[in-house]
């Protein structure tokens, strides 16, 4: 997060003294010493733009794998209603409950409240 704010004062930085030297050049008083340093500042810029595009892919690579992890997990934890009609009895509210076939648990399980817990 941090970096990322970073990343964003240095583009703010860079942002001025760029868009100074595009005015001129619209204007036609570019200095040769100035072009070379537009051609820097735009060098500079789309190299920017294509780690931003890299990170943005590997984020969401990242977060594809994650979803199919936890779907995985899921897929584990299912309650016994769903899986076959089958409920137990409940001491503690003295009636029939539904139970984690994976673990056992009463449901929802610690693993599936955990999952659906907001971060
Ligand atoms: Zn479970």
């Amino acid at each position: 997060m941090t970096h990322h704010v970073d990343d964003q004062v240095a583009r703010w930085a860079r942002r001025e003294p760029l868009l100074a030297l595009l005015s001129r050049a619209t204007r036609g008083v570019l200095l040769p010493e100035e072009g070379a340093l537009l051609r820097a500042a735009v060098d500079t810029e789309l190299a920017a733009a294509e780690r931003a595009e890299r990170q943005r892919d590997d984020a969401r690579r990242i977060a594809v794998a994650l979803e199919n992890q936890l779907a995985a997990v899921r897929g584990l934890h299912v309650d016994s209603i769903t899986a076959s009609g089958v409920v137990r009895f409940n001491p503690d509210t003295g009636g029939d409950t539904a139970y984690c076939t994976h673990d056992s648990q009463n449901w929802p399980c610690a693993t599936i409240r955990a999952i659906e817990e907001q971060p």
